[in-house]
């Protein structure tokens, strides 16, 4: 007798031979940046998207409490039935405030705003233009469209020009790009792909994932530190890095709003975040408005950190972020690097296909909130080039 599913013997051992094989973990206690308890070990944890510790924070904790005590947990229903409670609404208020936008409306997670807010805007007939960096949850977005998919290589900005003269036939054009790209730590050329959108009668939509609550000067993004938030159309955040909840978003016109309250799917059709991850995430915005500083340091040490690595003759790519990656190419050497760290009490990710391309492996280091000018002396003293 054979059981349907033996092909997955064959396929995990592949991949476990070829050194991609995960696994998750189990962390203790809270996702904070110093002293993570991992598989048994106390590490420094330079492997979370908590930039402005705001996930454990006490008044974060406390908005949470308070809200269990009125709203109870579960939200029961997708918002447009009976889900959509009070801490909803004013959290959709606080963000199209926050972002000077018309509207927003929030969705269960950064991963289902992307999904379901591309499908919603291009379908048959229609073409969208993604650069080939873009995340998965836009990638996935654009195949559930049925619109074209031109995917254009990373920031290259001639090859999307061609591709859009020569796009004229399509009833509508999206131009779809990640603001801070999540494994370089790289920023997409943002003026230049707005020029491109008026020229070409595109809509242009921006992924600030990781750049809310960390760049601009009010801490929009990476739209407002570079001047270019008129010239995009739908902007899509997440309230899971910065913020410290878990969520995601989508600011834009009113009229995009309404459109994405009836048709983006994963709005329809999904159960909406407890009202808690709300208050969580309304208290969290609050503190970015009132903190700069935490922001601004976070990038100093970033720059700070990345000029001392390429001292050391690492590679760490076009990052301009506080996400800096070690490009080492190799997984197998990129696992045993990550592995060295994590003895030295260092827990930095090493990402390797299919994250990354085959050959671009990399240590992703993410700097937060909270780590100190110590724990970067022992990183760059465990980076030293052993030759
Ligand atoms: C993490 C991430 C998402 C998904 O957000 P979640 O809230 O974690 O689902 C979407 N886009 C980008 C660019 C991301 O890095």
């Amino acid at each position: 007798m054979t059981d349907p599913l033996d092909w997955l013997d064959d396929a995990l051992k592949d991949l476990s031979d070829r050194c991609l094989l995960r696994q998750p973990t189990v962390r203790l206690g809270a996702q904070q940046p110093a002293h993570i308890e991992w598989e048994g070990q106390t590490l420094v944890n330079f492997g979370s998207n908590d930039y402005l510790g705001l996930a454990a924070d006490r008044r974060v904790g406390q908005a949470v409490r308070e809200t269990l005590a009125g709203s109870g947990w579960g939200s029961g229903a997708s918002p447009l039935v009976t889900g959509r409670g009070q801490m909803h609404a004013r959290l959709e208020d606080r963000l199209a405030a926050f972002e000077d936008a018309e509207a927003a409306v929030l969705f269960p997670s950064g991963f289902a705003a992307n999904v379901a807010t591309i499908p919603a805007v291009v379908g048959r007939g229609d073409g969208v233009f993604s650069d080939a960096n873009n995340h998965a949850s836009i990638i996935d977005g654009c195949r559930l469209s049925d619109a074209a998919i031109v995917v254009y290589p990373h920031r290259d900005l001639t090859a999307l020009r061609d591709r859009l003269r020569d796009g004229t036939g399509f009833r509508r054009r999206l131009i779809v790009t990640d603001t801070l790209f999540s494994m370089d730590g790289d920023l997409a050329p943002l003026a230049e792909l707005a020029d491109l959108a008026r020229q070409h009668d595109a809509m242009l939509m921006v992924d600030e994932a990781h750049a809310t609550g960390v760049f601009g000067h009010g801490g929009r993004g990476v739209c407002e530190a570079m001047g270019i938030e008129a010239g995009v159309h739908i902007r899509v955040g997440t309230l899971s890095k910065a913020l410290g909840s878990i969520g995601g978003f989508v600011v834009g016109q009113r009229r995009l709003i309404d459109w994405l309250r009836n048709r983006a799917r994963a709005y329809v059709y999904s159960t909406a975040a407890p009202e808690a991850a709300a208050a969580a995430a309304c208290q969290a915005l609050q503190i970015v408005q009132q903190q700069p500083e935490r922001r601004l340091r976070l990038l100093e040490q970033a720059d700070h950190l990345r000029c001392r690595l390429q001292q050391q003759g690492w590679s760490t790519g076009r990052s301009a972020s506080q996400i800096i990656p070690v490009i080492l190419g190799d997984a197998s050497r990129t696992m045993e690097l990550a592995a060295q760290l994590r003895e030295q009490g260092l827990l930095v990710p090493g990402i390797r296909p299919p994250t990354v391309p085959p050959g671009q492996s990399l240590l992703r280091i993410s700097l937060c909130h909270g780590h100190t000018p110590e724990h970067l002396d022992r990183l760059v003293d465990a980076l030293t080039p052993a030759r």
